[in-house]
């Protein structure tokens, strides 16, 4: 056993694979010509952040468009930041957002462990070879020594980081390093850089294209005192040994892409393609900044499942930030899914994704509008069921009614939009049921209560002895008898005879008596929804 092999058994003892070996075990898949394998790799830090929830989303499309794969891997190895059970939060939130996981963490698939903390005997076999190459060595530097130069670098204006003269355990001599591990000195494992900081790699990514990056010339640590890899390596033999063909990541971690490109070489691993998607911004006051999980409900995607937006409706918000092309598309095909539309790395914008609520809203409206109403009242019913109690309570006690009021403008010349989230239906349509319509008896009414009284047993009359609401001549019937208690026609009307309403008063006097509300929906579709019986009641509590 050469020196050097003593020292790599004595950081990884329980080796029992090669690289070469693992070559064997995960070998390249066998993949129709183009199909491509793409990942999410997401750290379980208690929450979807919804730029996540947009790179998994492009990946998995990138993937399925291409009939490649998408797989799941659980990045846990900082296990400070680590939140127990988000990961289960995490895959059931893809889910909702139909992103199909063909392997990984919690499926199936022969490239795994997808849960980085159980793959510690891959990790200790690339580092074992490394060590015995010279790729890599302990590292014995506290904490205390790191600050002081870190300290040095940045009074003589020097790039901070471990490497050239400032990598000191570099230069220990192995039987150095192995008394030191004998003497139970914690360590860490680093990357034997060979890289040149004022030379440059050429480096493509799929949507930036061709770029010229510094190379690589840090120490990286790979694996951490705790014994667990860091991001870089893990990435490295993760998506080497999972053979991801493109690595489809935050451009955060685009600065790093030279120590990968070096690691991967080191290895002699094939180098994966590389797309940095851009990082989703929000416009606070006129200033672009990251949408940020502290300032920003939307940050995160349980805002937007709790608040009942449509998958469908958050999904094409992304496509459009993802693809430019994408809303010409969507015109031009009104009826088309987002499986429809293949995405492309050409079509990115490069300067950052404007998160834009309004535009989400907007989108949602319609898709709320265009879904069969069988479906939607199936899935608001099963929103309502978990985040709206009182909503749920009311599609429980009449469904039907429910439907009815779902559908209620739809056919309108212009048609009514009422929402764009489950989360506002409850207060929309809350006074057209007798159970709920009785809490809201307290609200104030904007007009003279002698008035109201009157108007309503006015109007109470004129449904029991006149003519049936209808949405054709009933209107007009009603200004007739409006104009009797002198609510004037018109402006001119108001003006010439000096009369202090307007007959749009008369008819918003009767819409608060039945509702509540000053806006609401069409009163010929309140009173034939609630009934002849419950609109009585309704005026009558008005006249008293
Ligand atoms: N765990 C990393 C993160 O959450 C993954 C980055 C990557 O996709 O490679 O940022």
């Amino acid at each position: 056993m050469t020196k050097q092999e003593e020292l790599a058994k004595l950081m990884c003892p329980n080796v029992k694979m090669t690289i070469e070996d693992l070559e064997k075990k995960y070998p390249p898949r066998n993949l129709k010509e183009g199909a491509k394998v793409t990942r999410f790799a997401p750290s379980p830090t208690g929450f979807l952040h919804t730029g996540s929830l947009f790179a998994s989303f492009v990946a998995s499309k990138i993937a399925h468009d291409s009939d490649g794969i998408f797989y799941l891997r659980i990045e846990d190895t900082d296990t400070k930041r680590e939140v127990k059970g988000s990961v289960d939060t995490l895959v059931k939130q893809l889910s909702l957002f139909n992103i199909t996981i063909d392997e990984g963490y919690g499926f199936n698939g022969q490239y795994g462990p997808y849960l980085q903390s159980e793959r510690s005997d891959i990790y200790n076999s690339v580092i074992y070879e490394m060590v015995c190459k010279g790729l890599a060595y302990p590292c014995f530097c506290s904490s205390e020594e790191l600050n002081a130069t870190r300290e040095i670098q940045t009074s003589n204006k020097e790039r901070p980081g471990y490497y050239g003269k400032y990598a000191k355990c570099r230069n220990l001599s192995i039987d150095e390093a192995i008394m030191k591990i004998k003497n139970g000195e914690p360590y860490v494992v680093r990357f034997k850089s060979d890289g040149n900081f004022e030379n440059h790699i050429d480096f493509h990514d799929e949507i930036r294209g061709d770029l010229s990056l510094s190379e690589n010339d840090l120490d990286i640590v790979i694996r951490k005192s705790d014994g667990l890899p860091t991001y870089h390596f893990a990435h490295v033999c993760d998506d080497h040994f999972m053979r991801t063909t493109h690595v489809i990541r935050g451009e955060e971690w685009l600065p790093s892409a030279p120590i990968h490109v070096q690691m991967f070489k080191a290895l002699n691993f094939k180098l994966p393609h590389y797309a940095h998607l851009p990082v989703i911004m929000k416009n606070d006051n006129g200033n672009r900044r990251k949408l940020s999980k502290r300032l920003d409900p939307e940050a995160s995607v349980s805002y937007f499942v709790e608040q009942g937006y449509p998958t469908d409706a958050l999904l094409i918000y992304l496509c459009t930030i993802a693809n430019s092309n994408y809303e010409e598309f969507r015109l031009a095909n009104v009826d088309s899914k987002v499986s429809d539309f293949k995405l492309s790395y050409d079509k990115f914008s490069l300067d950052g994704a404007l998160f834009d609520l309004e535009k989400i809203n907007n989108i949602s409206k319609d898709v709320i509008f265009k879904m069969p109403i069988d479906e939607l009242i199936e899935k608001v019913k099963n929103w309502a069921k978990t985040y709206d109690n009182n909503l749920y309570n009311l599609i429980l006690e009449d469904e039907d009614m429910f439907k009815k009021i779902m559908n209620f403008g739809k056919n309108d010349p212009q048609p009514r939009k009422d929402y764009y989230k489950y989360a506002e239906i409850y207060s929309h349509i809350q006074y057209m049921y007798k159970s709920s319509f009785d809490s809201l008896l307290a609200e104030e009414t904007p007009y003279d209560k002698a008035l109201v009284s009157k108007v309503c047993s006015v109007f109470k009359e004129s449904l029991l002895n006149g003519m049936k609401p209808n949405k054709e001549d009933w209107f007009a019937y009603q200004k007739e008898i409006a104009r009797k208690l002198d609510f004037a026609y018109n402006k001119k009307d108001m003006r010439d005879n000096q009369l202090t309403y307007m007959f749009s008063d008369y008819m918003a006097i009767i819409r608060v008596a039945l509702t509540k509300r000053k806006n609401a929906f069409d009163l010929v579709d309140i009173i034939e929804t609630i009934g002849i019986n419950e609109t009585i009641r309704r005026l009558d509590l008005s006249v008293n």
